[in-house]
């Protein structure tokens, strides 16, 4: 890029002092390095730090090294983003933090489309207007870039009203909408290309328009069980649209970032792929998640079932050799993680060997169940995931669900009709005992369908607010 052909992204960063390209490339470090140590909830909170500095050095340096506006309007613009940030942060239900990631994503991209159009619309203050108006790198950079935010943009925003219960989980399938969608993207891509032979403003107002679009078409069509996909994937498509700026701006801190933003949401979208046993192009084509597939439709079966009390959940564990205990969305909305853990702790003293099972879409969003537990702190060494702890339930006295029901739901191995098909779950059935706390038994979990496990002969219900039954599981213990 640097000694690349584009002669005003050089003048941009070629005339950057060699301290600041040091700067930049430092900052490029902090990121990569703080990426690794995310990868384990031990090392996040440094990961988050590394992150910050990274971020602040790139920050600093970039109002440094332009002379973009002046100090006190960039003060004032970052002290209303950092009250709106920590407000949020502050406020922020666990639980909604899928959708507060959906509306960053869509703040990313519309950034993107207004730094993409702003420098459509004064070249010269970028450095990229040569004598036959836009260098075509630019063009070529500048309306991908624009096309990307546009897309990122009305996605995230169709995410997050889905998500937020403002719309229908379920999909919407358009009439013909393949043949739509393929038909839009093929129109943008050739307007991208025209592009480069004519920079007249309706060649780039359309392939903004018609990215708008697609974002909105691609989104509509996928369903309620298929959104953790599609969130790290718009987290995806924010990063690379960030990069493609970042080289319009001609800055090499944006262009890194941009792309460790793009590829590790890229990877996350194929790990969560992989965990639901979903093909990506399956999620990306939508229509998965079916009617029921909305948070929340109940099942209300009139089975037989069995029920216990907590005494009789603490009697069970108590004789126990080793207890899995398996956390679901259910814990999170109740925040029974730290009586979980006080429960654990008893356990032990007992004498029981304690771990916790965890599938790697339990609850909203990725890494939801690591990070309560880690808030609880519960020892890292007790926190398994669901391919080193599977065959382990086969040979244990008892699995303690907590909130979760689709993770362990066996429809996903035998039933196809089931929206949940494919995904590899926990094999808590194999446990000896299973016991399932759940408020009420009309209650189902995201993908709305019932679970055979509740009625089983070797299940027992523990039917309570998840934190008021491990309180009284705890007192029964103690
Ligand atoms: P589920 O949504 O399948 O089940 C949640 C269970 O918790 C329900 O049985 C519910 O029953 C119970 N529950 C809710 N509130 C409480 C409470 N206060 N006390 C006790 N129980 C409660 O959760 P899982 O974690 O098993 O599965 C996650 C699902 O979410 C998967 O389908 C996944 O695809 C989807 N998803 C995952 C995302 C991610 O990134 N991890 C993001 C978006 C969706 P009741 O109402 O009767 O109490």
């Amino acid at each position: 890029m640097l000694a690349g052909p584009n002669p005003g992204v050089e003048a941009a960063t070629h005339s950057q002092p060699a301290w600041v390209v040091l700067a930049y490339l430092i900052a490029g470090v902090c990121f990569i390095l703080a990426l690794r140590r995310l990868s384990s909830p031990e090392t996040s909170r440094r990961g988050n730090r590394l992150g910050m500095v990274g971020m602040a050095i790139a920050v600093v340096i970039t109002l440094a090294v332009h002379d973009i506006a002046s100090l006190l309007e960039i003060s004032v613009a970052i002290a209303i983003g950092a009250v709106i940030g920590l407000t949020t942060a502050r406020r922020i239900q666990m639980t909604a933090m899928p959708q507060l990631v959906a509306a960053f994503h869509s703040l990313v991209g519309l950034a993107a489309v207004l730094v993409g159009a702003a420098a459509f619309l004064n070249p010269d203050a970028f450095g990229i207007l040569g004598d036959e108006g836009i260098h075509t790198v630019s063009r070529v950079e500048m309306a991908l870039g624009v096309a990307i935010g546009a897309i990122t943009f009305s996605g995230s925003v169709i995410a997050f009203l889905k998500l937020n219960g403002n719309m229908s989980g379920a999909p919407i399938l358009l009439p013909g909408r393949h043949v739509l969608n393929i038909a839009t993207l093929a129109g943008i891509l050739g307007l991208v290309a025209y592009f480069t032979l004519d920079q007249s403003p309706w060649v780039f107002w359309t392939v903004t328009a018609l990215s708008f679009v697609i974002g909105f078409l691609l989104i509509i069509p996928i369903g309620g069980a298929d959104m953790p996909v599609v969130v790290s994937m718009l987290n995806s498509y924010s990063g690379w649209a960030a990069a493609a700026m970042g080289f319009t701006l001609g800055n090499s801190a944006m262009i890194i970032t941009g792309a460790l933003v793009g590829s590790s949401g890229a990877i996350l979208s194929y790990i969560m792929c992989r965990a639901m046993n979903r093909s990506f192009i399956s999620v990306i084509a939508g229509g998965f998640g079916g009617d029921a597939a909305a948070s929340g439709g109940a099942a209300v079966i009139n089975r037989p079932y069995r029920r216990g009390s907590a005494e009789d959940a603490a009697f069970l564990m108590k004789q126990a050799e080793q207890v899995i205990i398996v956390p679901g969305y259910g814990m999170a909305v109740a925040q029974a993680q730290h009586v979980l853990r006080e429960m654990g702790d008893l356990l032990k003293k007992e004498g029981v060997r304690v771990k916790y099972a965890i599938h790697p879409v339990a609850g909203r969003m990725p890494g939801h169940m690591n990070v309560l537990l880690a808030e609880a702190n519960v020892p890292y060494d007790e926190v398994f995931e669901l391919e080193d702890i599977n065959s382990e339930f086969a040979q244990t006295d008892v699995a303690f669900v907590i909130g979760a029901n689709d993770v362990t739901n066996p429809a996903a191995k035998t039933d196809k009709s089931s929206p949940i098909f494919g995904m590899p779950i926990l094999d808590v059935e194999k446990a000896r005992t299973v016991l399932f706390v759940k408020r009420s038994m009309g209650g189902a979990g995201y993908a709305g369908v019932d679970n055979e496990l509740f009625y089983r002969d070797n299940t027992m219900m523990l039917l309570a607010d998840a934190k008021k039954m491990v309180e009284e599981i705890v007192k029964a213990l103690a």
